[in-house]
């Protein structure tokens, strides 16, 4: 393991364009359960019933959702960020981060301190929702308010009364035209693509490190379980990201020193 940290200390600070990948793992540590792994959110809930179509479809679908969303979105507000996130953060304060390609909603990369414009969100982001009709934006705050105070299915304003969404990308939606085009963009120019935390089965986000990998970055892999890509890696670091990423900044700042 301590010459792994080592290679990967070496391939940041020898790159011109790191981009860090962070799936649902990246936060666990933080409190939020990944969608995976034991116990994780399908163990608990069936992801058919939370479908793009029937969110838009079918009133029961937009009830069902708002009953889980009720529940997921305090874990969600009131989470910290770990150890992980922390880490990629000093990497950008160090000079040492092109960008973070994240499937996370979670907004714990921000809050961390990586400026806005440089986390592209291949599927959204929970803190924020609009209308479907007029695209009047709200705060999920405010949203989660109106459930807190009953209301099942929340609507626009008079005389508006579209359906609001949450701006998250749900299973069966098309992905955000204008992100998935940049990550991939960026992905393709990386020299050094690091993933944390994905169990890098969810398409199209996990063809990003195959870009990268086919466009000759080093491409690195620190997750718990195996990953479908690992055949591809030049590192694997299996382990807990906030421990690895923790190692590895320790590295990183002994080299730049
Ligand atoms: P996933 O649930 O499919 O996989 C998570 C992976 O992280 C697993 O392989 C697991 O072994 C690993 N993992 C768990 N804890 C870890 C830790 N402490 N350190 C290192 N690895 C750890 O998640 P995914 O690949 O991101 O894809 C699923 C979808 O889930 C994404 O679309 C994402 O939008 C969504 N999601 C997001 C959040 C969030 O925003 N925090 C939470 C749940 C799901």
């Amino acid at each position: 393991m301590a010459a792994e940290v080592e290679r990967v200390a070496e391939l940041i600070c020898g790159a011109q364009r790191l981009v860090v990948f962070t799936g649902a793992g990246v936060s666990t540590e933080s409190g939020i359960p990944d969608f995976r792994s034991p116990g994780g959110i399908w163990d608990r809930f069936n992801p058919d019933e939370f479908t793009y179509q029937h969110f838009v479809g079918s009133v029961e679908g937009r009830r069902k959702y708002w009953e889980l969303g009720r529940h997921v979105y305090p874990v969600i507000r009131n989470a910290e960020p770990n150890a992980a996130h922390y880490a990629i953060a000093d990497l950008h304060r160090l000079g040492c981060l092109d960008c973070v390609i994240t499937q996370n909603i979670d907004n714990l990369h921000q809050r961390a301190g990586v400026p806005s414009e440089k986390v592209i969100e291949l599927h959204g982001n929970a803190t924020r929702a609009r209308c479907l009709s007029c695209g009047c934006a709200y705060t999920r705050d405010e949203v989660h308010e109106w459930l807190e105070r009953g209301v099942e299915i929340p609507m626009c304003d008079p005389p508006c009364g579209g359906i609001i969404k949450p701006h998250t990308i749900l299973f069966g939606e098309a992905m955000p035209e204008q992100e998935t085009l940049e990550a991939e963009r960026r992905a393709r120019r990386s020299d050094v693509f690091v993933v944390v935390g994905s169990s890098l089965v969810v398409y199209p986000a996990a063809m990003m490190p195959l870009y990268a990998k086919e466009a000759g970055a080093a491409l690195v892999i620190i997750n718990l379980s195996e990953t479908p890509h690992d055949p591809y890696a030049d590192v694997l670091l299996p382990g807990k990201a906030g421990s690895v990423m923790e190692q590895i900044l320790e590295r990183v700042r002994q080299r730049l020193a």
